[in-house]
């Protein structure tokens, strides 16, 4: 039997929100969905902006996918995927091995190893292993997330509503009847079903969720007048020992990320900047230079900080307390870290 098609209110237009929106579309094409978004812009924590100083368009902080991550990979769009399998001078790796690891871990959990529960590492292992060539694909962001990630998913959305920041509700017999927003109310049919994609914090304070911690990223980009080079001409490098966790050139752009960053808040961004500008210089192996602009971005609430206690307050299911709103977005599956991977399983899981 043909499934009767419904209204689904998309809470967030961030990669959860727009991820459930596909998946509802393609569960029904003549479901009619409609998508929330508190911003004038959709993608949330990922998207690109033309920036005035560097004069040109950048990412909110680059993206790193790995082949391994293979529901992200089937959205994006790009051929040019680096065949790089290697981060660090191998000398170095083989006599600091362990310190290489918990590095890994920060970058991808955004938290410090120690911090980390085994149950999340032990997942983390089981989706890498066997952990071949394809597998360690990189492919990482060149001011290009939303022409690659999100602006294509525009199109499964029946409308979207921009500038829409969902302040309450009300709910009876933990069902929720109305959803009230800056710019009015709106009514949920008996039969319609709601997705909250909003951010870990947004939907503490809206709906009463657990009170996370987070992590913050920092990130930062130099307009450089000719495109730098890194030793062997490899297009990004980590450098663990460092104030800059990894360094990505993308054309006459440096792209600087810096995972777990709250060490780095007393210091002003033009310091910040010339001190990594610094650190820059000497793996490229020339001496200090003036330094072209930049743009720093520090990310107070990048990702949920995920240590053991944190990781606790993750839903178990997308069920949410109400029986007509299901939960989305990088925050709501325990164990799992909080990425671009993560978020497409959990809008996969929250229409399932
Ligand atoms: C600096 C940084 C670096 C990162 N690096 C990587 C990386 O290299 N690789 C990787 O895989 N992942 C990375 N991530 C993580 C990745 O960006 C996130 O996991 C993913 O974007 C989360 O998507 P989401 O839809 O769950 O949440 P969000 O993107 O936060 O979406 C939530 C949406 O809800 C909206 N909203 C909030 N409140 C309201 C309201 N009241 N009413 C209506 N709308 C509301 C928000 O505006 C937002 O658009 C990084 C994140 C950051 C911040």
């Amino acid at each position: 039997m043909k499934k009767k098609a419904k209204t689904y209110h998309i809470l967030g237009g961030g990669l959860a929100g727009l991820c459930a929106a596909k998946f509802i579309k393609e569960k029904n094409k003549n479901n009619n969905v409609i998508v929330y978004e508190a911003a004038a812009h959709l993608g949330g924590r990922c998207f690109s902006f033309y920036d005035k100083i560097l004069q040109k368009e950048i990412d909110n902080a680059t993206h790193v996918v790995l082949g391994a991550n293979k529901e992200v990979r089937k959205l994006l769009r790009i051929k040019d995927w680096s065949n790089q399998s290697y981060f660090f001078d191998e000398e170095k790796i083989n006599t600091h091995f362990w310190r290489y690891i918990s590095f890994i871990l920060l970058s991808i959990f955004n938290t410090k190893a120690c911090q980390i529960p085994y149950s999340a590492i032990l997942k983390l292992l089981q989706k890498l292993f066997p952990f071949g060539t394809d597998k360690r694909k990189i492919y990482f962001s060149k001011g290009d997330l939303s022409k690659n990630l999100i602006e294509p998913l525009r199109r499964y959305a029946d409308e979207i509503k921009l500038g829409w920041k969902l302040n309450s509700f009300q709910a009876k017999n933990d069902v929720v009847q109305k959803l009230i927003f800056n710019h009015g109310e709106v009514e949920i049919g008996s039969k319609d079903q709601i997705i909250c994609a909003l951010d870990a914090a947004n939907y503490h304070k809206i709906f009463s969720g657990p009170k996370f911690e987070f992590n913050p990223i920092t990130n930062i980009f130099y307009r450089t007048s000719v495109p730098l080079t890194l030793p062997k001409n490899i297009p990004f490098i980590a450098t663990p020992n460092q104030t800059a966790d990894w360094i990505f050139i993308v054309g006459d752009m440096v792209a600087v990320t810096i995972s777990d960053s709250s060490q780095l808040e007393g210091i002003e961004d033009e310091e910040l900047a010339r001190k990594i500008w610094l650190e820059i210089r000497e793996i490229n192996g020339i001496k200090a230079a003036f330094m072209p602009p930049f743009k720093v971005l520090r990310h107070q609430r990048a990702t949920i900080k995920q240590d053991k206690k944190n990781n606790m307050l993750r839903p178990k299911t997308a069920q949410s307390s109400y029986k007509n709103m299901r939960l989305a977005g990088d925050w709501t599956m325990r164990n799992w870290p909080c990425s671009l991977e993560t978020t497409v399983l959990s809008a996969k899981r929250a229409i399932k």
